[in-house]
């Protein structure tokens, strides 16, 4: 398969996307049984470009008649079993071959999440790595799992089946378009399920070109289809739909217990949740070299413009060492300024939206009010464009705003601990639980920590450490299911028990 050469600079990054928004280049319409197709309604939304405000395209705004025809052709093709019924390996190689399709248009599913979202492009070419290597993990799994032979007399043969769900609906969000889709839909087609992907309003493009290569690398009519659209539409029509078997949500915790409402007062579908996070990060006085550390620490919030979410939003810091430790945080997020999301050197790039735009600085405004120290940053910068520079609060506590809530912008807390305990309690004191870093030497110190800290992963001196062999997803209001790894293959597919009396 060849591959176009990967733009390298400003000025070609700049001609692509000039290239890709002129003309017929943007797909932006449903992708339902195999076609696209305009909204039933016809309606469309805007998708702007927060780093230039520019209207990149009209959508096809999907409602809840667009919902029910997917959903009907996503259980007619599961019926049918070509894809739910084929030979694993033949699933696998169609994976596979999706996965290369995806790598060779790497470049324009980069650009089309960084246009979208404002995101950094070195950034967006890492996330749509992260999600080709998850549809090659994934499509690696499915002909190596094997069901089980109970141990049973030899007057029965006991079999444990396992076996795809039905329909899936995945509704994912805005801060990394495809890789979040990546992780929910490649074990679903996986296992071997009719999927439909719900990309969030704010970023739907690169699930709409997904969508492409997913025709073009032959997965079945129905088996995949992609419905762009507003969560209180066309989100809520799937989530309450009779004939979806299982919802895949990453999302805020406040839709996320929506979700498990709807399901509730539908089908009692499975809902697999992955939520908000307030993730704490702790740094003892005994760790290594602590530019090093502080750089870490700056980029586990500043990344992606804070909007991840297990950005390490709370920094923990032991006191003796806390007024050096701040300073050399602070300047690292000097060197971490945002910039124009097509510059491959900019590191941070645009808010999402004006709505994400405000609600950030309104944080920094109640942070100002509740006390807590600037130390950095604090006001947007000039436009056009919505960019908020690196913040940094010192002396926060849990009873403010900044210290509890998820900001989902790049505003760091900086509390204070004197003792292991004291560090373990506020790390926990959180209705979250996603992630949390631990930077220290003491390996007896690591150990104990780690067991006691209720969170879904732990990184210890890194952050955000983990490939596709390991699971992720959290405990607490943060949610219940987990990505990636052969773990989120089983969650879409359940256990068929078949026990045959055999005569002896
Ligand atoms: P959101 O909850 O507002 O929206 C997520 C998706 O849900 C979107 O597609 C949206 O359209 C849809 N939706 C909204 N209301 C709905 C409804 N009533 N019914 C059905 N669908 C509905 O979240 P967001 O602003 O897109 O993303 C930010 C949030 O996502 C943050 O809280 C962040 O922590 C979380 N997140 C979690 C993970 C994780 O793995 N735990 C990863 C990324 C983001």
């Amino acid at each position: 398969m060849s591959r176009p050469e990967m733009p390298k600079t400003l000025a070609d990054w700049q001609a692509l996307a000039a290239s890709l928004t002129s003309g017929a280049g943007l797909e932006t319409r449903a992708y339902i049984n195999d076609v696209f197709v305009d909204a039933a309604s016809g309606e469309a939304f805007e998708s702007i470009n927060p780093a230039t405000g520019e209207v990149l395209a009209r959508v096809a705004s999907c409602d809840a008649a667009d919902a029910d025809v997917a959903v009907s052709h996503a259980r007619a093709a599961f019926d049918g079993g070509d894809w739910s019924r084929l030979a694993p390996g033949k699933r696998k190689r169609t994976l596979l071959r999706l996965a290369d399709l995806m790598e060779a248009n790497k470049a324009e599913l980069a650009l089309l999440d960084t246009l979208d979202m404002g995101k950094p492009i070195a950034s967006a070419l890492g996330d749509i790595g992260g999600a080709i290597a998850c549809f090659r993990y994934q499509a690696e799994c499915i002909d190596k799992r094997y069901g089980e032979v109970a141990p049973t007399g030899e007057e029965t043969l006991a079999l444990v089946l396992r076996e795809p769900l039905g329909v899936v609906a995945s509704i994912v969000p805005w801060n990394f378009p495809l890789m979040m889709t990546a992780w929910k839909v490649a074990p679903a087609l996986a296992a071997g399920n009719s999927v439909i992907l719900k990309p969030s309003e704010k970023s739907p493009l690169s699930a709409l070109r997904l969508a492409a290569l997913a025709k073009e690398a032959g997965l079945p009519r129905g088996v995949f289809q992609v419905l762009p659209g507003f969560g209180h539409t066309v989100g809520k029509a799937l989530a309450l739909s009779m004939e979806v078997d299982c919802l895949a949500f990453t999302g805020s915790t406040a839709v996320g217990k929506q979700l498990m409402q709807y399901a509730g007062e539908s089908n009692l579908k499975r809902v697999y949740l992955e939520c908000g996070g307030k993730s704490p990060n702790l740094v003892f006085a005994d760790c290594k070299d602590l530019d090093r550390v502080a750089r870490h620490a700056a980029e586990a919030i500043f990344h992606n413009q804070g909007e991840v979410c297990i950005a390490g939003s709370r920094l923990l810091v032991e006191n003796s060492i806390r007024e050096a430790f701040i300073d050399r945080v602070v300047a690292a997020a000097e060197t971490m300024q945002p910039g124009d999301p097509l510059d491959p050197a900019s590191f941070m790039g645009a808010m999402v939206d004006e709505t994400q735009h405000r609600r950030v600085l309104e944080f920094i405004r109640r942070g100002q009010e509740e006390g807590a120290r600037l130390r950095a940053g604090g006001r947007a910068l000039e436009g056009p464009g919505l960019f908020i520079p690196p913040t940094v609060f010192d002396g926060v506590t849990a009873e403010m705003a900044i210290g509890r809530e998820e900001i989902f912008g790049p505003v760091l807390s900086v509390f204070g601990f004197d003792t292991e305990e004291e560090a373990v309690r506020l790390a926990n004191d959180s209705v979250y639980g996603l992630a949390a870093g631990l930077w220290s030497q003491d390996i007896d110190r690591i150990m104990r920590v780690t067991r006691r800290l209720q969170s879904g992963q732990v990184f210890v001196n890194n952050w955000a450490g983990g490939d596709q062999t390991m699971p992720f997803g959290g405990v607490k209001q943060s949610g219940n299911g987990r990505d990636k790894s052969h773990h989120s293959l089983e969650e879409y597919s359940t256990l068929k028990s078949v026990w045959m009396a055999l005569a002896t």
